[in-house]
């Protein structure tokens, strides 16, 4: 019960504050208030929450799909980490929790955030979108994340240097003004697009590959989520990190060619895609 108010009471407040900021955002468009600068928190917000998201939280916490240098573990892992806590998606403990419940259970009853079963389709969708957060409960918390990653997901750590830093640093930026286009951005690659892959990724757009469940590639969506949308391409190759497997998909998947700049920069190293053959065995035509 507790639990259930804490996550409702997490939900609104972050809904809230995020949607509020999103509504004072536009009224700065109609005041005339706004400034360049504001629109660049914002733009710059979204880049960097939705890298640190795919990148960090998904990419390496959950799946382990490719390695640091050992330049890059010092260089770039702190940074990636902050991107990631700065978009309010919660500790990396709790993300990684529930996304290997919802692989481990894709599209049955007992994934968290289905749009299918046991829901009807629309209620479905909102569900999947939005509603199952105050229920989630994942059934096992990772017990294979390192130091690092276990300071990050401590709440006063996560709350501090996450929604905190990133309120404090749009206000340096741009006063209270800047503040609302930070939230604004949050609202948008947050609360509409990341959650719209545990939505619209397993109800519309293609099944390239057989998954054993209802996810989907929204292809035009790779390009506003980093290439989390080719969401049927990553259900296909969990450890992969590449989530595109046909090369006009590969533009769409931002986070995989990100991923290939900062190995050509000795960042990263490992990434171990699977082979022509291996995909052509996965195709639903084959
Ligand atoms: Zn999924
Ligand atoms: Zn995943």
């Amino acid at each position: 019960m507790i639990d259930k108010l804490v996550g409702w009471a997490s939900l609104l407040l972050l809904i809230g504050f995020t949607g509020g900021g999103f509504v004072a955002a536009i009224a700065t468009v109609y005041d005339g208030t706004y400034q360049k600068h504001h629109v660049a928190i914002s733009v710059a917000t979204w880049f960097l929450a939705t890298l640190g998201i795919t990148l960090y939280y998904h990419r390496f916490v959950t799946h382990r799909s490719y390695r640091f240098s050992t330049v890059g573990k010092y260089v770039l892992r702190p940074f990636l980490a902050w991107f990631g806590l700065l978009s309010w998606q919660g500790p990396p403990k709790r993300w990684c929790a529930v996304h290997r419940h919802h692989h481990k259970h894709s599209d049955q009853d007992e994934d968290m955030h289905s749009p299918h079963a046991p829901y009807s389709k629309w209620w479905g969708a909102l569900w999947a979108h939005t509603f199952w957060i105050p229920y989630a409960v994942p059934e096992e918390q990772p017990k294979d994340l390192d130091k690092f990653d276990r300071v990050m997901s401590r709440t006063e750590v996560y709350l501090l240097l996450g929604p905190g830093s990133g309120v404090v640093l749009s206000y340096l930026l741009g006063g209270l003004v800047g503040i609302a286009w930070y939230l604004a951005s949050v609202f948008v690659s947050t609360c509409i697009l990341t959650w719209a892959i545990n939505s619209l990724c397993h109800l519309v757009g293609s099944r390239d590959l057989e998954t054993g469940d209802l996810s989907t590639n929204v292809l035009i969506l790779g390009w506003l989520t980093g290439g989390e949308a080719l969401h049927n391409g990553h259900h296909g190759f969990q450890k992969s990190p590449r989530f595109a497997h046909k090369p006009w998909e590969v533009p769409f998947d931002t986070g995989y060619l990100a991923l290939r700049v900062f190995e050509f920069l000795g960042l990263v190293d490992t990434l171990k895609v699977p082979t022509a053959d291996q995909v052509l065995k996965r195709l639903r035509t084959a």
